[in-house]
């Protein structure tokens, strides 16, 4: 059956029986089960978005697929879940294709090479990831001009301690155990802290809790990237000391005995900028309505995650080998915001958990330009970009974030007035160790701490 006939009859059928798991079975068994309608393979994770409906009369988007990538940590959820519950499919793109990563390196050589070379378009990215592909800086002197068109989540993020240093101290708090580090180091060696890409927010995490607490990431820390995939092993092994990444990793960590959480993310910087949903620039130019369909399905998506009421059916989505390939019970724990940390600390705080679509500070969708300047301000403080990026983050900012696009999609999705920013700095920030970040004046941030490189 073609896709048009398909479309029809499913929405036929859904008009007359309402979306259920029953509704799935019977398309799967009568209509041979597409792809796009079983990617989970179980009936909880069948579309309940009929395909198509959420086209106004002229906005079909120019093609109904796109290529984005993912790497299996909460902030995927959204693409994950716009796919899942049809939200592609019922903006008019049901063939876009969401591609599970193997690292993160891997994202990068594959939209380097985009859709046409057998790679991706976008998908989701760490910060300034964006920003550094544009420059070519980490493309081969590449430059691959991308858009920020979204934040995914903001939160969901930790940093894990080997088992081996329990009862040390080690919590959000580092002050007064400089020592700890030093003794570490007269033992010949270092306390070993890793992240699953340099120079993007899990580098920045782990660094500015070590900073804050006065310890210098790069002289009593040994700092290194490791694939995901090796994380939970080399901790277990004794290789790592300390690692940053996102849920469900840390929570892993936990759950398996083999180390503890020293902080949360939201611990460290409430409602802090976290990952993007970003596309290559070629492909939004050439695309602008088929962008707007991604962008209304990504932000119906957000909204679902967002629901806690949501938030088991979640887990279950996500906890698919085809996803995660994690228990659920894994993913339910970080998802509502209940951590056992270890050393006997303990959260119980929705407000601390993962957030897709609105956050104590207001929204989580629309990419703040203050944000991606404090990113690109942090990758100065440690000279990952020479000091002159801080005079051009205004024009790079304005060439890469594409906020305008943002409030076009939500506009037309009828977000309410009172949702979408009118500003694009969410103003002051403030740290947990009282440092402060004034988007109006990034140097006096960088003056205002005590270590860095710039
Ligand atoms: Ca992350």
């Amino acid at each position: 059956m073609d896709h048009h006939l398909r479309q029809i009859s499913r929405r036929k059928f859904l008009a007359t029986t309402g979306a259920s798991a029953a509704a799935s079975i019977f398309l799967k068994g009568c209509l041979g089960a597409p792809p796009e309608d079983t990617p989970g393979g179980t009936a909880a994770s069948s579309p309940t978005a009929n395909p198509g409906t959420g086209v106004k009369a002229g906005q079909e988007p120019e093609v109904q697929t796109a290529k984005l990538g993912y790497i299996p940590i909460v902030e995927a959820a959204p693409l994950i879940i716009a796919k899942e519950k049809g939200f592609f499919a019922k903006y008019g793109m049901p063939e876009v294709q969401v591609d599970k990563q193997a690292n993160w390196g891997a994202a990068r050589d594959n939209v380097k090479i985009g859709s046409q070379g057998g790679g991706i378009d976008g998908g989701q990215w760490q910060m300034p990831m964006p920003y550094l592909i544009t420059e070519g800086l980490i493309t081969d002197g590449k430059a691959i001009p991308m858009y920020v068109l979204a934040q995914l989540n903001t939160q969901g993020n930790g940093i894990a301690i080997a088992g081996k240093h329990q009862g040390k101290g080690l919590g959000l708090k580092l002050d007064g155990k400089k020592a700890y580090f030093d003794q570490i180091m007269a033992g010949g060696t270092r306390f070993k802290a890793a992240y699953t890409f340099p120079k993007a927010n899990q580098e920045f995490w782990i660094r500015y809790w070590l900073a804050a607490g006065g310890i210098d990431p790069e002289q009593q820390v040994e700092l290194l990237t490791i694939p995901a995939s090796q994380t939970v092993a080399d901790m277990k092994r004794g290789a790592m000391d300390a690692f940053s990444t996102g849920d469900p990793w840390p929570y892993r960590i936990v759950a398996d005995k083999i180390g503890f959480i020293s902080a949360l993310t939201a611990e460290i910087w409430k409602a802090h900028p976290e990952e993007y949903f970003a596309v290559r620039k070629d492909w939004v130019d050439k695309h602008p309505k088929a962008t707007k369909a991604l962008l209304k399905a990504v932000m119906e998506a957000q909204q679902w995650c967002d629901n806690f009421d949501n938030r088991t059916e979640l887990a279950k989505i996500l906890s698919q080998r085809q996803y995660f390939g994690v228990p659920e019970t894994v993913l339910m724990e970080p998802l509502m915001g209940k951590y056992d940390l270890g050393e006997g600390r303990k959260i119980d705080d929705k407000s601390m958990a993962v957030m897709y679509w609105k956050d104590s500070k207001g929204s989580v969708s629309y990419p703040y330009k203050s944000h991606d300047l404090w990113f690109i301000t942090e990758s100065v403080r440690w000279k990952f970009l020479p000091k002159e990026y801080l005079s051009k983050a205004k024009a790079l900012i304005d060439s890469v974030n594409r906020e305008d696009l943002w409030k076009a999609a939500a506009q037309d999705l009828g977000i309410a007035a009172a949702d979408i920013p009118t500003s694009t700095s969410r103003g002051v920030e403030e740290f947990f160790d009282g440092v402060k970040f004034d988007p109006e004046k990034p140097e006096a941030y960088l003056n205002s701490l005590k270590i860095k490189r710039v």
